[in-house]
């Protein structure tokens, strides 16, 4: 293959420095995915799995491989405005990846202005930082590191839903700054046992959280746009809904985990926020963009949500100003489920095993493609929808300022 230039957007380094102290001495090695998916395979790393990865200087652990095949790789965090470094490295750019937590928004206009770009590789799972329209119309190459990092954020929704539920937040706050005051502390305080717990999407994240919530004696309830096997249903006493408005309605908890796609984009806005029980909570840890920014607010603001939590925003970064990042109730992360170090290790091992496919010219695994060929492939034709999600993602510029 011709000399390919790569261009890797991640986010920064340590404000200490890089690389950072570990807590701990590795990550269990895992021998498959649930439902038997294979973990990525590619001939070989050359990281340590359990160090940082995903931050600059970390390269997902990249160069030594990119450079002995004789391509060129280029690796910043500086990705917003048009004096960015990835504007000006992507003109004469073949393949583009990008971190979702950190995501270089790949639009129309840098699309247009990026004429060899023929790959776009999610490291990690949800490319809608890419004009996947754009990406359509222009037969490049979309894929993802499918299931790499799914139970990371599973996990981290759970820590979520007990977190607003039991209201652990302001506690340990008051703990730190020196109080013991009980009847403040539990002022908003619940046991989630008996309360409904809803999941929109029940893909590899959903299901995941569903399992891991069926211990907590909850009703459990699902929508997605294909059914789980009867089987499942049983097995877990899921109630289906056919529709995310039957679901809200019943629901105490909300945790959503469907893709940002057109049909997805502000899903909950004031009308379905207004349909849900008074008092709810939401977590969201798929796409910040699936909830209505100025809803979100007004909702914990009157009372209508008892909290909202999860870790995806837009854009991102978000400007300091966000209103999310002070609306009452809230249990905010930033954008850190699906990059602790164990998926770190995954996605970038992914990556590479794309990255091999494509240096040799063999196909990338179906489940790892959004697009190919000029539409949606692979688990992006099952649980995407054509068009553009990235409009106002220029907003990310304010962060700097
Ligand atoms: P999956 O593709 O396994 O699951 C997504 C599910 O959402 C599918 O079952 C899909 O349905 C369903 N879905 C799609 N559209 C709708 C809709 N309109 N209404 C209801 N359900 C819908 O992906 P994962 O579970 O692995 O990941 C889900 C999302 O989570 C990602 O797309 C990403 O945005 C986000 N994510 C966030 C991370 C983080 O760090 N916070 C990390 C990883 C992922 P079907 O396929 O049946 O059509």
């Amino acid at each position: 293959m011709a000399k390919q230039k790569i261009v890797c957007v991640l986010y920064d380094d340590p404000v200490g420095g890089y690389p950072p102290q570990y807590a701990r001495q590795g990550i269990p090695v895992l021998a498959a995915y649930p439902g038997g998916q294979t973990m990525p395979s590619p001939a070989a790393i050359d990281f340590v799995p359990g160090e940082l990865l995903g931050s600059v200087s970390g390269g997902l652990g990249l160069r030594n491989f990119v450079e002995s095949r004789g391509h060129s790789l280029v690796i910043t965090a500086d990705k917003d405005g048009p004096d960015s470094v990835l504007e000006k490295e992507l003109v004469d750019a073949d393949v583009v990846i990008s971190q979702p937590f950190w995501p270089a928004y790949i639009t129309a206009d840098r699309i247009a202005k990026a004429p060899n770009l023929r790959l776009a590789i999610t490291a990690g799972i949800g490319s809608d930082h890419v004009d996947l329209q754009a990406a359509i119309d222009r037969n490049i190459t979309v894929c993802e590191v499918t299931y790499c990092n799914s139970i990371s954020v599973a996990e981290h929704a759970v820590m979520q839903i007990l977190a607003l539920v039991r209201d652990y937040i302001p506690q340990y706050h008051l703990v730190v700054n020196g109080g013991w005051n009980i009847a403040d502390a539990i002022s908003r305080s619940y046991d989630i046992e008996g309360m409904s717990v809803g999941v929109v999407g029940s893909g590899r994240i959903g299901l995941a959280v569903l399992k891991r919530m069926k211990p907590f004696d909850v009703a459990l309830h699902y929508t997605d746009r294909h059914r789980l096997p009867t089987q499942v249903e049983e097995e877990l006493g899921l109630t289906f809904h056919s529709d995310v408005e039957s679901l809200v309605k019943v629901c105490d908890v909300v945790s959503i985990h469907c893709p940002l796609h057109p049909e997805t984009e502000h899903l909950f806005n004031d009308e379905l926020i207004g349909k849900m029980k008074r008092g709810s909570y939401i977590v969201n840890t798929a796409r910040g963009k699936i909830c209505e920014r100025n809803a979100i607010v007004k909702a914990l603001e009157t009372g209508q949500l008892a909290g909202y939590a999860g870790d995806v925003w837009f854009p991102q970064p978000p400007p300091k100003d966000h209103p999310w990042r002070t609306m009452p109730n809230h249990a905010m992360t930033p954008h850190t489920s699906g990059t602790s170090l164990s998926a770190q290790a995954r996605y970038a091992a992914g990556v590479r095993e794309i990255l091999e496919c494509w240096f040799d010219g063999r196909p990338i695994r179906d489940e790892y493609l959004i697009v190919q060929g000029g539409h949606l492939a692979g688990a992006g034709a099952h649980s995407y929808s054509e068009g553009d999600t990235t409009g106002g993602s220029d907003e990310a510029t304010r962060f700097k300022t």
